[in-house]
């Protein structure tokens, strides 16, 4: 079923040649001239260009974004009660994790007299995208709200597509209710029906009802991509966290029927989602292609999965040995990696590029998706290999604050006219002679 790639007689040890492995073509940059004049309309037209979006790109009728309070409530109300305690149970687990990614402060004494403090400062008022097209992503409100309240961020937005609900009248035009019910279970009382590059232009332009935000974090499909990309600068943005993406490196030691399940649960997100097995053993290849005929089959999403494992973003490639598959995992640099292999512990801490590892059988990627403490807003596309996936970090600024007396610039200051001489920027050495010519010492002289 799986396209087969192989490498095994690539040569030598050089660098990988990424366009030899499976990637989805995400063509961000069409994307761009599609989703440009609809940011533009939205900065001008504000709320009313949105009402328009909705009818068009989502099929509904709304006549604001803000969604009330009461909706909020009673989404968490009509919860079912086994999604409410598997929502506290992912919440308590991500929070765990990300409380111990806070910073804090240092202050580091350079000489006596200069001091230089790292303060840490969360972003003022942060817009989060929970996805809502094809699937109702409950678990990413989590994966974008814990970071964001453990960093400390003051003023919370969400914005999610508004849903055609069917025998659900109250929640038309509303974004999907278990969204809602998270939002509501975390505490986030500011929720829009915004999906899509519009969305992102709400979020960073603001409108009468949605104030602007600093930063935009969280996935989406290409439009949400190309709209961050284009108003970065504007607005901060995470990474650019597109069509999510699998890939196993796996030995003969490895369960063919595990590993098809785990790639069949990526595909099942996203027709361009990516799934990828990287193995040395051409005997377990066979093994994965032929469980994955019939774990197709059963899913209920067995369209979508087909063309996606169909699609050129996946595929098996086959490599030399355990090494030339870590070189290969490397350079496509996965949003997810498992490693299915003898000690897998011991080769997943040799791995250099990946958005988050999944070590052995019993860590499979939805257990990152929803429950295992870990953030499932990770980097795609190969980005892992110099960007991170969502984190406290991701919502903290360091403020550098540098606080000399006379003395501690005295002793540096022929360091800082030699320097600013050489890059012919004299006023900057003028600005430091000058606390030493007047007659005037100012405070701490
Ligand atoms: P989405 O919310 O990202 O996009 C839906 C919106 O797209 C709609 O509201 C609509 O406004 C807009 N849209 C649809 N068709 C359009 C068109 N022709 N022109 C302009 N705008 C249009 O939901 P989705 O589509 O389901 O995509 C979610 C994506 O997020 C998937 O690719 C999934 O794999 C990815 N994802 C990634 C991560 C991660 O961490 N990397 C996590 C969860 C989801």
């Amino acid at each position: 079923m799986l396209t087969r790639i192989d490498l095994r007689s690539s040569p030598g040890q050089g660098a990988i040649d990424r366009d030899l492995l499976p990637r989805a073509e995400l063509d961000v940059e069409a994307a761009l001239e599609r989703v440009r004049p609809i940011c533009e309309d939205v900065r001008h037209r504000g709320t009313a260009a949105l009402i328009d979006y909705a009818q068009r790109f989502d099929g509904v009728t709304i006549e604001r974004t803000r969604v009330p309070a009461e909706a909020l409530e009673r989404a968490l109300a009509e919860l079912d009660p086994a999604v409410r305690a598997a929502l506290e149970e992912s919440i308590a687990r991500a929070r765990l994790v990300h409380r111990e990614q806070r910073r804090t402060d240092t202050a580091v004494r350079v000489v006596p007299g200069g001091t230089v403090t790292e303060r840490w400062v969360p972003v003022e008022r942060v817009g989060l995208y929970v996805p809502g097209g094809k699937a109702a992503y409950g678990s990413s409100v989590v994966m974008n709200v814990v970071p964001a309240q453990e960093a400390g961020v003051g003023s919370l937005v969400v914005a999610s597509p508004p849903q055609r609900a069917p025998g659900n009248e109250w929640g038309e035009g509303l974004p999907h209710p278990t969204i809602l019910a998270a939002c509501a279970l975390l505490g986030v009382t500011e929720v829009h029906a915004a999906g899509g590059a519009q969305a992102v232009a709400m979020l960073a332009h603001g409108t009468a009802e949605c104030a602007p935000v600093k930063l935009v974090t969280g996935p989406g499909n290409v439009y949400v991509t190309a709209a961050k990309r284009l108003l970065k600068g504007i607005v901060g943005i995470d990474a650019e966290a597109g069509p999510t993406e699998i890939a196993v490196l796996a030995d003969a030691s490895a369960d063919p029927r595990l590993i098809a399940a785990d790639l069949i649960s990526q595909a099942e997100h996203d027709v361009l989602a990516a799934a990828v097995l990287i193995t040395p053993s051409a005997e377990l290849a066979d093994a994965v292609d032929a469980e994955l005929g019939p774990q197709v089959a059963a899913a209920k999403h067995h369209e979508r999965i087909s063309e996606a494992l169909t699609g050129r973003q996946s595929g098996i490639v086959l490599v030399r040995d355990l090494d030339h598959g870590l070189a290969v995992s490397d350079a496509y640099a996965a949003e997810h990696l498992e490693i299915h292999t003898e000690d897998a512990a011991a080769v997943a801490a040799r791995v250099r590029n990946a958005g988050a590892v999944f070590v052995g059988p019993h860590a499979p990627v939805s257990l990152g998706d929803y429950c295992a403490g870990s953030n499932h807003v990770l980097p795609t596309g190969g980005c892992a290999c110099h960007s991170s996936g969502l984190s406290v970090q991701s919502f903290l600024r360091g403020i550098h604050v540098v606080d000399y007396d006379r003395q501690a610039l005295a002793e540096v200051a022929h360091h800082v006219v030699a320097l600013a001489e050489a890059e012919d920027l004299p006023a900057h050495g003028t600005a430091v002679k000058a606390r030493f010519e007047s007659g005037k010492a100012g405070p701490g002289a």
